[in-house]
């Protein structure tokens, strides 16, 4: 086979693979972290069934998302993310988006969401129309830490004076928040969702708030209280993205760290598409898997 053949084969191949796989179509992961090897982000992009996958990349690990991307550069993207309070830090983001980077996040900080160096960043992210990923977390009964990103029950004042901003909300707070009831150490509260909770009230009154629905935590959140995930979808359905946050090896739960018994040596991501299979219709699940990380990321 020749170059042009090759080429000519890879495209037919990656079409077909777009059109149709087991979700029934493409699907983008919009949150997966580099492996330590190129093409071991891949393998469990495709062991999930998913088309493409969003590298959210700490400046420390550039170089493994950038090897990654040159290996198929047709299905990964990356995000660059560090610590904006050390000296440095945020020029060095401003670069990674000249490299490239096509968002900024993770944003995972022992730092309060509304801190002047995060402030920086969001005027940044405005300015260079690219969102920002933010871990929101009070505390960890798990690991005993202090909170990432702290304060998110304020977070509204964020949206409000940052309004050119797209923000994309994550972890075990930001899910928490879909309920009234819940305690600043929420993790993953279990049962029925209490209907107002600041997330979802926010992801309608703000056009610049989006989800990640990835890891334990958005997982939570789709199957605690399935009538009520089957009516915040539907109501959030135009800003809502799929992704795994998935740590095991290979799509199929291999090695799948996941803290929720229910998600026990399984996909994390494979485990919530299909959730979001049951629990949406096929329009809807199309835009939650693939067409608004899409239309948002200009993938
Ligand atoms: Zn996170
Ligand atoms: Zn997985």
């Amino acid at each position: 086979m020749n170059r042009r053949e090759f080429l000519g084969a890879a495209a037919v191949a990656s079409l077909a693979a777009q059109q149709g796989g087991e979700w029934g179509g493409p699907v983008v992961d919009i949150h997966l972290h580099p492996r330590r090897t190129a093409g071991d982000s891949f393998l469990h992009v495709e062991g999930c069934g998913a088309t493409r996958a969003v590298l959210l990349t700490n400046l420390r690990d550039a170089d493994k998302a950038k090897g990654e991307i040159a290996l198929r550069p047709d299905r990964f993207i990356w995000f660059a993310a560090t610590d904006p309070s050390q000296p440095g830090n945020f020029e060095a983001l401003q670069k990674a988006l000249d490299d490239g980077a096509r968002g900024i996040g993770e944003m995972k900080n022992h730092t309060t969401a509304d801190a002047k160096d995060m402030r920086r960043v969001y005027d940044m992210c405005a300015e260079r129309k690219v969102p920002v990923l933010i871990h929101f977390q009070e505390t960890s009964k798990f690991t005993g830490e202090e909170g990432w990103n702290t304060g998110f029950s304020n977070f509204d004042k964020v949206l409000k004076a940052h309004k050119k901003t797209t923000f994309i909300g994550h972890a075990n707070f930001f899910w928490a928040a879909i309920s009234t009831d819940l305690a600043r150490e929420s993790e993953y509260p279990a049962g029925p969702v209490k209907p107002g909770g600041v997330t979802d009230k926010w992801l309608s009154e703000y056009p610049n708030l989006w989800g990640d629905l990835s890891a334990n935590s958005g997982n939570n959140a789709l199957s605690r209280d399935p009538e009520f995930a089957r009516s915040f979808l539907k109501r959030h359905q135009n800003k809502l993205m799929f992704g795994s946050d998935c740590s095991c090896r290979d799509g199929k739960g291999t090695g799948s760290g996941a803290l929720l018994p229910r998600l026990k040596n399984k996909c994390v991501g494979r485990d919530t598409l299909g959730l979001l299979k049951e629990l949406t219709t096929p329009d809807v699940f199309r835009k939650i898997t693939w067409t608004n990380a899409v239309n948002l990321l200009k993938i």
